[in-house]
């Protein structure tokens, strides 16, 4: 990824629907969406609560699959990659962060950053190196060595971002990431944000705030699993 020509878009949906069926009752989580993502894109989606954002997020991140329609990365029919060659792209192309931490509290900073790169087999020194250099890029080095737990909501942030980012991805999801931090530390992660993707990193970010939305490129709006606008975030209101 992050090599598309300009006009094949990186990241491609078509009538994707997905309908759940926890216990015989069919509930519809996305419906009919068309979507097109290009890399070097920034990328707001907002709606209200059980509208279908995580329910995008998670088929865009291929942690789950359209019940019906197509998801073509680069081109490629994601339906048709086998199950290492899933792995394998969200391991190396996808970097996720959520609204809930999920750091483990008991390692310091730095070892949580290093995770993916452990589960990836990477040796001790690069594995080290590029974590601090992650963590360099949150601002947090000098946080390195605290455990997760005596960290600030938005230090932890920062750090899973850290960890999102340690594998270079060339597209980062970020479900609500700011919905539990205060106002300041949503503005320091949105300058992050704002960065990786000046510097390439093509992001889709969930969230409720309007004034989050508006600090991406485009905006879309999903409201009982359907995509009802795009528009470019300037012509976003309060
Ligand atoms: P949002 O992230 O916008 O709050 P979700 O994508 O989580 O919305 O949910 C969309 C709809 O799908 C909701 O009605 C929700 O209850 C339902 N849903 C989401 N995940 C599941 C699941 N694993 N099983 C059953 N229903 C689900
Ligand atoms: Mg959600």
């Amino acid at each position: 990824m992050g090599s598309a020509p300009v006009s094949e878009p990186l990241l491609r949906l078509r009538g994707v629907t997905k309908i759940y069926e926890p216990d015989g009752q069919k509930v519809v989580g996305l419906e009919g969406v068309d979507l097109d993502i290009h890399s070097g894109d920034f990328l707001a989606v907002m709606g209200p609560s059980g509208s279908g954002k995580s329910t995008l997020m998670n088929i865009i991140g291929c942690l789950d699959i359209p019940t019906s329609g197509s998801y073509e990365i680069k081109g490629i029919p994601v339906s048709r990659l086998s199950p290492e060659e899933l792995a394998r792209l969200r391991n190396r192309e996808i970097g996720f962060v959520f609204q809930v931490f999920h750091l483990l509290p008991r390692y310091t900073a730095l070892r949580n950053v290093e995770l993916p790169l452990l589960y990836a087999g990477v040796g001790r020194e690069e594995r080290t190196g590029k974590a601090l250099e992650a963590l360099r890029a949150v601002g947090l080095e000098d946080r390195r060595n605290h455990l997760s737990n005596q960290l600030s909501g938005g230090q932890k942030q920062k750090v899973a971002i850290a960890r999102a980012l340690v594998n270079r991805p060339s597209l980062l999801l970020a479900d609500e990431p700011t919905g539990n931090l205060d106002t300041k530390s949503g503005d320091e992660l949105m300058e992050i944000l704002t960065r990786l993707n000046r510097e390439g990193t093509t992001i889709v970010l969930v969230t409720h705030n309007p004034a989050i939305a508006r600090r991406a490129k485009k905006v879309v709006t999903i409201i009982d699993g359907r995509l009802v606008s795009k528009e470019d975030s300037r012509e976003l209101r309060e």
